[in-house]
């Protein structure tokens, strides 16, 4: 078979089971387009061709003994390096943890390697997952595949760009503010994350811990829907992950209808400061979904407006905590002063070589906001805006199924263009920030190309906790009327991968 790194996860694992391929023709033809074009897009850190081909042919003799693992068995994947990982290392981004291996898988990669998923590599993020243009890594941005001088997206731009580039069909994120949703709207792709505790966060580098959430990259509704049923589960090594039984949600997608559903439009996200590209694509979206019966309603979050000041306190306050655990001796780097030095002396000097930036910014802002006289000033006051934004979610879902809006404000801006200016990347998290504030899911999916500057434009559906399929519903239908518009897939239209790199 051709061109097997175009195919979805649902058609390469629909060819493994027919027999037309098999998996370590489809894991070496992924690895081959790593080869020509990571060079030049930077989405893995980490490749082990050994690895993913050994887990390739265990999965083709599983095939041929005629027990498969499961519907995916076979098919590759991609994993952000905030996940950690027996056999290759794991450094969610940092110089800090350079090297270092993990002497455990985390959840959702146990449960991918179980289902038979074979494993690409890490892919790059910005350092502990604190940014949205993947500039933050310490070992170099990852370039957007429509733009080579463009940003991916952030914090998953790695996971985002594998995927868009076609070096893996599947890839799994972490979505803390919107790491999962942003670099999807930036780079073409769908990515969903999942209700607060809908999958394990066991062996994720742990950014703020109560918004963090894992959750799955692909280019269609439906592959995303397919990896989300594999990793989503209570798991009892961490205790937030829900007691449950999900719904498929690939059936949501299969049998996906609008008819009737009632979608509320944030009004605080649809105007002031997005782009016109975006909210033009935007609204047509909302048109095709009215035209299939779909009730568009608009509806107010008054607390939106102070999400992101509370975001950018709470986060800060959780990561300088579970940061704390980077100290010289338990894990990675160690920076020993010249002439030695006091244990404090050698942290210090650790941390100082060994975090970045943004890192650091984010650390003395977290320990200020927690410190004994600011506490209820700063965290306090972002803990009531946080009740605040549930409140208001809590009270639009009694009247809307889900909520829509853009999933970020602009398309993909150039490499370097934010990164003097924090603040101004900060406020670009608007739209995706309130969902984890919430523990609500959400999605976002293509909704087509903003006309001033031909870049991706994605959609974003939220719906209430433990109701992800309604988010693969919505989605699966949106995704098909635009298919049926555009002729095709929105990724067959990315300049860069048809020229030079593709
Ligand atoms: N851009 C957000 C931040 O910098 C999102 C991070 C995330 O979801 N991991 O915090």
């Amino acid at each position: 078979m051709s061109d097997l790194t175009r195919l979805t996860a649902a058609d390469l694992a629909a060819a493994l089971a027919s027999g037309d391929t098999t998996s370590v023709e489809v894991t070496q033809a992924h690895l081959d387009r790593i080869a020509a074009v990571d060079g030049d897009v930077h989405a893995f850190l980490h490749v082990n061709p050994q690895v993913s081909l050994d887990a390739a042919k265990a999965s083709d003799a599983r095939r041929k003994a005629g027990t498969p693992a499961g519907a995916l068995d076979g098919v590759p994947i991609a994993i952000k390096d905030v996940l950690v990982t027996t056999d290759m290392p794991s450094t969610s981004g940092s110089k800090i943890l350079e090297g270092w291996m993990s002497p455990y898988d985390a959840t959702p990669v146990t449960k991918i390697r179980e289902a038979g998923l074979v494993p690409l590599g890490k892919t790059n993020m910005d350092e502990f997952a604190m940014g949205s243009s993947t500039e933050h890594s310490a070992y170099g941005p990852t370039r957007n595949p429509w733009d080579l001088d463009r940003i991916p997206g952030g914090s998953g731009g790695g996971s985002a760009a594998a995927v868009a580039a076609f070096e893996a069909p599947l890839a799994l994120g972490s979505d803390t503010g919107g790491s999962i949703r942003q670099p999807a709207h930036i780079t073409g792709t769908v990515g969903v994350k999942p209700t607060y505790g809908g999958v394990s966060r066991y062996g994720a580098i742990a950014l703020a811990s109560s918004l963090d959430q894992i959750g799955p990259v692909a280019r269609t509704v439906l592959d995303t829907a397919l990896l989300h049923d594999v990793i989503a589960g209570h798991d009892p090594h961490d205790s937030t992950s829900l007691k449950q039984e999900w719904p498929s949600m690939a059936d949501a997608v299969r049998k996906a209808n609008v008819t009737g559903l009632r979608i509320g439009v944030m009004t605080e996200l649809d105007g002031d400061g997005f782009q016109p590209g975006v909210l033009a694509r935007f609204h047509e979206s909302l048109e095709l979904l009215k035209a299939e019966g779909a009730e568009i309603v608009p509806v107010s979050l008054p607390s939106l407006a102070y999400a992101v000041a509370a975001y950018y306190l709470i986060l800060p306050a959780e990561a300088s905590s579970n940061l704390a655990k980077f100290d010289s001796v338990r894990f990675g780097l160690r920076v020993n002063p010249v002439g030695g030095g006091t244990v404090e002396q050698v942290m210090s000097a650790t941390r100082e070589a060994g975090f970045g930036d943004e890192v650091k910014r984010r650390i003395i802002l977290g320990t200020y906001a927690l410190s004994a006289g600011y506490y209820d000033a700063y965290y306090g006051s972002a803990q009531r805006v946080r009740t605040l934004v549930q409140r208001d979610f809590t009270a639009a879902f009694a009247n809307v199924d889900v909520l829509a809006s853009p999933t970020a404000p602009t398309t993909a801006w150039k490499l370097g263009e934010q990164l003097d200016d924090p603040l101004a990347m900060w406020r670009g998290d608007i739209a995706t920030i309130p969902a984890n504030l919430a523990g609500i899911p959400g999605i976002s999916l293509p909704a087509g190309l903003a006309d001033e500057d031909g870049l991706p434009v994605g959609i974003q559906f939220l719906a209430p906790a433990r109701e992800d399929a309604r988010l693969y519903n919505v989605g699966g239908a949106l995704e098909a009327l635009l298919a049926s518009k555009w002729g095709g897939s929105i990724l067959d239209k990315a300049p860069a991968l048809t020229g030079g790199t593709r």
